[in-house]
């Protein structure tokens, strides 16, 4: 009523995260007003410069002015919060718009995570943080989070999950699960492809609800949508307390999929990389299947390993029992070193389920083949045997499209990209020449553009052309119920049509397809079960690239494709039939071959082990890159060098390594050059200081003259592409 006074409200001070680019200069916490008090982790409303924005409380609140036109000591930071120049000086705080108090905060575990990651990976935490969130919950109206919420919340917590049998486990099972039960490291589960290790992690999980009433499991995979069957055996075990978290879902299932977790109400969260940072308020279980993976490393924003982050999100659990498993039957060689030192309990699966068979290795040396020949006659025959008996062959070629250049046989032209130091690929199909790394399209030219000459060529082969080279070679060939050969295909391409993955999965699952040809995709975890034959034509590429990864990630890649052959040893055994991995290289004599045809990874292990040692290379040391882009190559290479001749008095410094910057393998992209700066220590805390005190200066550095021209720049920590 007028004339009556209001008590004088108390005001308090919040600290507050938003979604700044990184580097900024944004990227510390904001102070605003609040007219209550704040938890933190709660999620805000806040003016910035002209916007309003979605933030976070990242901090305890202080007690603000009762007067608001008092001057604000935080001065150059209620400057950032109104988005103005930090000089301007400011005499009021803005104030929080709203404050989701009805959503409960994100919990002090889920930010120590994120606080973790932005230091590691030299990020902004509100960077990191809102990320995280699904972008329905960041930028959609606060009404439609608040709906899904109401929806979730009137349902039951966890509905009964279907009535389904698990099977009773092996020896080796059962000494993996109470591993995992017992262990207070991270336990390493180095379990063979087909031993049963997914069958592990189900129980584990199901053990863990049933124990606990409100525990929760954080299942990461690396590609949800490559392994549909994973996810349906999820399903079954666990019904409705299952939700997936992955770039393929809906803005509104990614908000349902996220509050459910966030809520408790979800139980299971099975998810790609990004799944990592869900909130998990009871989380006591994370898995982090095929551990290896290099798709857990994000390549974009703060490059974080979402398997370096399991690790670390346990840790942060550990008091309240948080365990993590790392699966795979192929550890990196960071996984499998940390088990040496035991840092990481080791537990081994090396049986295949039902006493499976494994792949007798076949290796066809191509110097003995007729120049320019794609596929060995042996190895056709071979396939054609096998399909003729109503088995099935993979054939792996990680290269799509249908040949990876076209040439001029007269002149020498060659197809490259107008955009980027690589080459155009040609498809057949659309009768076009496409760069798989900028997108730039065009039609097959009729006649060489340099001499004119019409005869051009495909040079080297494809999937598509395997594809079309198979089904002419098997056209007369019938199946043992007198039906055609069917060639299917799995790559990039053939599965862009949405479903189109599923059927051809499915297809190969029900026997309709007899030679799946593919590019690495085949060789993801599918539990295929009439393969009997895995061949890989284009081995040498991949033996001779100039990642020094490269031999890792072959011997991976090898071992996960022969690990798709022989999985049902009824199958095998009924049909007195054999199971092969068939191997096309021109060095069958590398010793990378000798292991493989062993199935011995620790062999390969130890060997590759030994030569990271002697060099000095991960993981017996840590390593970082700087990027720098610019329209110019020599800009970019400029700026890192005075990037690196800053370093000079920075903590750390003496026991880090700054290599020359160096253009990258793939220099241009899409007109832009690309350079990097490798910096190596056997150090991590001093590779990690000296990044921290370096940032400042690299920002100063970027507005000087020196980064003139400069387009972007990033550090990645512990980089995997080079
Ligand atoms: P991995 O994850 O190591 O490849 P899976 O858990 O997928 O292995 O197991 C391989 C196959 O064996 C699957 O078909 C699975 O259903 C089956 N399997 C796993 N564990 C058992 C068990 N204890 N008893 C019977 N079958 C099992
Ligand atoms: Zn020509
Ligand atoms: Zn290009």
């Amino acid at each position: 009523a007028p004339g009556v006074c209001e008590p004088p409200v108390e005001r308090v001070r919040v600290q507050v995260v938003v979604a700044t680019p990184a580097y900024s200069g944004l990227d510390r916490s904001l102070t605003y007003d609040s007219v209550q008090p704040l938890a933190p982790g709660t999620l805000v409303q806040v003016p910035l410069g002209r916007r309003q924005v979605l933030g976070i409380v990242w901090g305890a609140c202080t007690p603000g002015d009762t007067d608001p036109g008092a001057p604000d000591p935080a001065g150059n930071e209620s400057d950032a919060a109104n988005g103005q120049a930090r000089s301007t000086p400011m005499t009021t705080l803005r104030t929080v718009e709203d404050a989701w108090t009805d959503l409960p905060p994100l919990d002090e575990r889920w930010r120590a995570l994120v606080g973790f990651a932005a230091r590691y990976y030299q990020r902004a935490p509100g960077e990191i943080a809102l990320a995280a969130l699904p972008p329905a919950l960041r930028t959609g109206p606060a009404a439609r989070w608040r709906r899904q919420l109401q929806r979730l919340m009137s349902r039951p917590v966890t509905p009964d999950p279907p009535a389904t049998v698990a099977p009773s486990l092996t020896d080796a099972q059962r000494a993996a699960l109470a591993a995992i039960e017992a262990s207070d490291r991270p336990l390493l589960l180095f379990g063979a492809t087909g031993s049963g290790k997914t069958e592990v992690y189900l129980q584990a999980t199901a053990r863990l609800l049933a124990r606990d009433p409100l525990a929760q499991a954080l299942i990461l995979v690396p590609e949800i949508n490559l392994t549909p069957q994973l996810q349906e055996r999820f399903r079954q075990r666990f019904g409705e307390a299952v939700v997936t978290l992955h770039s393929g879902l809906t803005p509104v299932q990614r908000l349902q999929h996220w509050l459910a977790a966030h809520m408790g109400r979800a139980r299971v969260v099975l998810g790609t990389r990004m799944a990592i940072f869900a909130s998990l308020p009871r989380l006591r279980l994370i898995v982090v299947d095929e551990e290896h993976d290099p798709s857990y490393k994000s390549q974009e924003g703060a490059r974080y390993s979402a398997r370096d982050l399991a690790i670390y999100r346990a840790h942060l659990g550990q008091a309240d029992g948080c365990r993590v498993v790392l699966g795979s039957a192929t550890p990196s060689l960071e996984s499998w070193q940390a088990a040496a030192l035991g840092r990481y309990q080791r537990v081994d699966m090396t049986e295949r389920m039902g006493a499976a068979p494994w792949p007798r290795l076949r290796l066809i040396d191509m110097r003995l083949q007729p120049r320019g020949t794609a596929l060995a006659p042996a190895l056709l025959h071979a396939i054609a045997a096998r399909v003729a008996r109503g088995e099935q062959a993979l054939v792996l070629l990680n290269r799509r499209g249908y040949a990876p250049v076209i040439g001029c046989g007269h002149c020498g032209w060659k197809s490259g990209c107008p955009h980027c130091s690589a080459y155009l690929v040609f498809h057949k199909s659309e009768r076009l020449l496409r760069c798989h790394h900028c997108g730039h399209r065009t039609p097959v030219p009729a006649a060489c553009p340099d001499c004119g000459d019409p005869d051009l060529q495909p040079l080297g082969q494809g999937t598509q052309q395997l594809q079309e080279r198979l089904e002419a070679e098997l056209v007369t060939l019938r199946r043992p119920d007198g039906t055609p050969v069917r060639i299917g295909r799995l790559d990039a391409d053939a599965v862009r049509a949405s479903g189109a993955l599923e059927r051809t999965l499915q297809a190969v699952h029900h026997g309709e397809i007899d030679v799946l040809v593919g590019t690495q995709m085949i060789a993801k975890g599918h539990d295929f079960r009439r393969i009997t034959l895995v061949a890989s034509v284009n081995t040498d590429g991949a033996l001779f690239a100039s990642d020094w990864r490269a031999p890792e990630r072959l011997f991976t890649l090898l071992m996960q494709a022969s690990g798709r052959a022989g999985r049902d040893a009824a199958f095998v055994s009924e049909r007195g039939s054999t199971v092969e991995l068939w191997v096309q290289t021109a060095h069958p004599n590398h010793p990378l071959f000798a292991a493989l045809a062993r199935h011995d990874y620790p062999a390969f292990a130890a060997e590759e082990l030994q030569q990271r040692r002697r060099a000095g290379m991960p993981p017996f040391s840590h390593q970082a890159l700087l990027r720098a882009e610019a329209r110019q190559l020599p800009v970019a290479l400029q700026w890192l060098q005075q990037a690196s001749e800053a370093t000079a008095d920075l903590p750390g410094r003496p026991h880090v390594t700054l290599y020359a910057p160096v253009p990258m393998a793939l220099t241009r992209v899409a007109g832009v050059e690309r350079a990097q700066l490798l910096l190596e220590s056997p150090h991590r805390p001093a590779l990690q200081a000296l990044l921290a005190a370096w940032m400042p200066r690299l920002h100063a550095l970027r507005a000087s003259p020196a980064g003139r021209g400069l387009l972007r720049w990033a550090i990645d920590v512990d980089p995997l592409q080079f």
